[in-house]
């Protein structure tokens, strides 16, 4: 039987298990890549392993999320990354360069390539052929070091596309259409592999849109074909060696198969608060847009601002609206400038913002109460622009310019009717002629030594896990709790990422303020959610908070992937419970797991009786490996590993 691209490349660095979809395998990592707000406990992470050098082809620290620098903290952790990088041999982009995944895939991505990277959006280099997954950045400290990652062999799902993509119609339209099919939990377990002809009608920068925001679908990754496309796109970067042709054998069998006939595609919108709340734009048509930004690891390149300056050349933007360009890295930003098109957007009233994440986790550009924003991103989750009552729509560049142009969301097609625009098409460069002088390589390093200032803390540990776990259920949430619930993104919290007793004190603070104070004051103590527990971004501090706060487990309907090996990572016991046993637990119930939890766990138990305020009991289960028990024995992985470096 013939192989996917999937397993193919995974065959290629297997270390440990078979290709059984839902076995464990542990696979050796090519490449990683981590960014500032992670990247700062990738590297405490790393050294308290007593790692001296990085064992990956290439490792890559990128400054992207906190490049405005508002105090010395977000100077500090640049500062701190650059030396962490020059002293263990990563490459590092310093801030303003450009959002990682947008900088990795114009300097490192390659076919055939596995890469593991602390961010959730790390799969984007599947448009080029390489296998990458986001993970917790101490999985990428210990992928740094040499270790194998292990995850569940995921389902292989093969995406075919038939036919060609419309006029004005996108590749955010594809990634939006798999949403409004899947839903924001489709994914799960998943790769989706693209195949089909027409693959070969999507350039590299298309492929990337869809392989990004394969992560808002909940996978685990995605992947695309290599072919002469990827390799004009590598030409075009300078680094057509590194092309390889990959794909998957003819006969290769699929877990699942889903079409997509790109013909069909219109251009779409998500609507608030959801990017899988997914219609037509001609059905929202007429409301009013306060703000527009284009930008993002999704549509943030060159071949995504291009369209909306073709159409804004000789335009105005309405009065009534703002729009923003925030290129997705500084070779957009300067070839744009090269080209002279950023004078023509400027001419038309856009604001030009410095290549970062910035708007996409609520730092700058916060929308105006009660407005409409659309943005391209790949992420409207309540309040995640930094107002909570927001309501941002997710678009194709295409759609962003017309909604900015018009002052109201319009479906391109109709505003290309009333003002004679030509589609723009989506073209590449000849020549992506950026400057390199923000990436610095290993062998340029400015330090040799690390540099840590004040806010730069200790990383904590949690003791082995306790035969008796029992405490308050001290918070209950509903469905589809984000990462930016628990620990959120924004400016003023994430500058204690290195700080981790003062970034404690945001935990939950979006959910209940009162939570962190509530939970210290307790001797341990359970969250209670719903479906999707953790979905969202790769955060592990939405782990290492509340483990640093005393929470013992996580008793939820289901969790997203990363955010559960994150729990496990820092020592929580993730217990999935029915929906009636949801239903029935109340916040401040009293909850015991009546079995020996360290003895039960180091036996492969799967089910474990909890009971509730004395009174009732229900069966709670644990999904989890051999490896999976016996980190959360040691009480976290970083436990776990030190223990075991010390014992060779
Ligand atoms: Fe940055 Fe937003 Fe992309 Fe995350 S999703 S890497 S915050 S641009």
């Amino acid at each position: 039987m013939g192989q996917t691209l999937t397993e193919k490349i995974l065959s290629e660095h297997l270390v440990e298990g078979e290709l059984e979809t839902g076995e464990e395998i542990g696979i050796e990592i090519d490449q990683v890549l981590t960014q500032d707000t992670t990247g700062t406990f990738v590297w405490l992470q790393f050294e308290a392993l007593g790692l001296d050098e990085v064992q990956t082809e290439v490792a890559a620290q990128y400054c992207d999320h906190q490049t405005y620098q508002f105090d010395f903290k977000n100077t500090d952790d640049h500062r701190f990354l650059r030396s962490a990088a020059g002293t263990f041999g990563a490459h590092f982009s310093r801030p303003g360069n450009g959002i990682c995944h947008n900088v990795h895939k114009e300097n490192f991505a390659a076919p055939g390539k596995t890469m593991l990277g602390s961010d959730s959006h790390t799969p984007t280099p599947g448009g080029l052929g390489e296998l990458a997954i986001g993970s917790g950045g101490l999985d990428v400290a210990v992928a740094m070091g040499g270790g194998p990652y292990y995850i569940e062999m995921p389902e292989v799902v093969n995406v075919r596309l038939e036919g060609e993509l419309p006029e004005w119609s996108s590749a955010k339209d594809v990634i939006l259409e798999m949403l409004r099919r899947l839903s924001v939990k489709g994914g799960v377990g998943k790769i989706f592999e693209y195949t089909g002809p027409g693959v070969e009608t999507l350039n590299v920068p298309e492929r990337t849109t869809i392989t990004n925001m394969g992560t808002e679908l909940g996978a685990t990754s995605s992947i695309f074909p290599t072919d002469e496309e990827t390799r004009e796109y590598l030409s075009r970067q300078g680094r057509e060696d590194v092309f390889e042709q990959i794909g998957p054998d003819e006969d290769a069998e699929y877990d699942d198969e889903i079409v997509v006939d790109l013909s069909d595609i219109e251009p779409l919108v998500a609507k608030p608060s959801m990017p899988d709340n997914v219609v037509p734009v001609r059905e929202v048509a007429g409301q009013d847009v306060e703000q527009v930004i284009v930008g993002s690891c999704t549509n943030g390149g060159y071949e995504d601002i291009l369209p909306a300056a073709k159409m804004l050349k000789g335009q105005e933007i309405d009065m009534k609206t703002e729009m923003i360009v925030a290129p997705g890295s500084k070779q957009a930003s300067e070839i744009l400038a090269r080209e002279g098109w950023t004078a023509e957007m400027m001419a038309a009233g856009v604001n030009f913002s410095e290549a970062t994440c910035g708007a996409c986790i609520g730092i700058g550009h916060v929308p105006a109460s009660d407005s409409v924003s659309v943005r391209t991103f790949n992420r409207n989750f309540e309040g995640r622009s930094g107002i909570e009552d927001d309501s941002v729509f997710l678009s194709s560049p295409e759609v962003a310019a017309a909604a900015a142009i018009k002052g109201e969301l319009t479906d391109p097609r109709d505003l290309a009717d009333e003002l004679g625009l030509d589609a723009p098409g989506v073209q590449m460069p000849d020549k992506y002629n950026g400057s390199k002088t923000d990436l610095i390589a290993p062998d340029e390093a400015v330090d040799d030594e690390l540099v840590k200032g004040p806010n730069i803390g200790d990383v904590p540990l949690k003791d082995p896990l306790d035969s008796k776990l029992e405490g308050e259920a001290l918070l209950k949430m509903d469905d589809n709790i984000t990462t930016d619930h628990i620990i959120p993104a924004t400016q003023d919290i994430l500058m204690y990422r290195s700080n981790i007793p003062k970034l404690s004190e945001f935990t939950l603070s979006r959910v209940d303020d009162t939570f962190a104070q509530r939970a210290l004051d307790s001797d341990g103590g359970f969250l209670v959610a719903g479906e999707n527990y953790g979905q969202g971004s790769s955060r592990e501090h939405a782990a290492l908070c509340p483990m640093y706060l005393g929470i013992e487990g996580v008793l939820a309907q289901s969790f997203a992937r990363i955010h559960k090996a994150n729990l496990f990572n820092f020592g929580l016991v993730p217990l999935t419970i029915d929906e009636a046993d949801y239903a029935n637990i109340e916040q401040g119930d009293d909850i015991e797991i009546v079995d020996d939890v360290a003895e039960a766990v180091d036996s492969g138990q799967e089910e474990f009786t909890v009971r509730v305020n004395d009174d009732w009991e229900l069966t709670a289960h644990l999904d989890a490996s051999a490896r999976e028990r016996e980190i959360l024995s040691a009480g976290g992985k970083l436990s776990l590993t030190r223990s075991q470096y010390d014992a060779e």
